[in-house]
């Protein structure tokens, strides 16, 4: 079909300013889901991944679940066991989100896979969701990568799949495709993000510098301040 110069594709087809096509940016759009769940392999994982956009669902009135399947008792030092559980309890509530966590053994997710799909189905037998949030396909990290293979085998009740990109692990092959807008809840994500004591110092990336220029990269590439980027796995319109 072309579009001829002075003709009415000019203005659009109902002759309305861009402007006035343009669709709201108010989140309601988010705000369509009641009842939404971030799934991470670890206790940090949905924070960094999606905790702006759980913030910004749970003021738009849904309910949200966080999930860590591994409290990381492998790779913690004996006196802080049990500390990398409460930063996840802590952060969660920072968000307004209940908290599940589990005893899946960290770096030992690929021989954990039937444990871990066990788990994912009591969570959307009891929870329901209408909204999933889990790590990238592509990340390289396995347990990160084996989460989110389970989770597109367990979540087909039409559920909306959205992976979240972890700043460290795999972001320079995530190409995000689906925006949200967490210009007022940046601050409570990074709220969030600092209870993680045990994390901030000991690995390079974890420091609000790096989470505040990731959003703002994501907020530049989707016109708004401070974003989080997400592929669409499964979306139904
Ligand atoms: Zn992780």
């Amino acid at each position: 079909m072309s579009h001829g110069r002075g003709g009415r594709a000019d203005r659009g087809v109902l002759g309305r300013t861009a402007e006035e096509v343009q669709p709201s940016h108010d989140g309601r759009r988010l705000g369509q889901y009641r009842n939404i769940l971030g799934i991470g392999a670890h206790p940090d994982d949905v924070d960094i991944g999606c905790g702006g956009s759980l913030a910004a669902a749970r003021r738009a009135g849904a309910q949200i679940h966080s999930v860590s399947l591994s409290r990381c008792d492998d790779e913690t030092a004996l006196q802080h066991k049990k500390q990398r559980e409460e930063e996840f309890f802590s952060a969660s509530a920072i968000l307004g989100a209940k908290a599940h966590v589990f005893g899946i053994p960290d770096r030992a997710f690929p021989e954990n896979r039937k444990e871990i799909m066990f788990v994912l189905e009591r969570l959307q037998e009891e929870l329901r969701p209408d909204l999933v949030f889990f790590p990238s396909l592509d990340d390289p990290h396995q347990d990160h990568n084996t989460v989110a293979q389970a989770v597109v085998r367990t979540f087909r009740a039409k559920e909306t799949l959205l992976q979240y990109e972890i700043l460290r692990h795999g972001s320079n092959t995530f190409t995000p495709t689906l925006f949200v807008d967490i210009t007022e809840t940046l601050e409570m994500k990074l709220q969030a993000l600092r209870e993680y004591k045990t994390q901030i110092g000991t690995r390079a990336y974890f420091d609000d510098n790096s989470f505040r220029s990731l959003a703002r990269t994501r907020g530049a590439q989707s016109g708004c301040e401070y974003a989080e980027g997400f592929m669409v796995q499964m979306m139904y319109l």
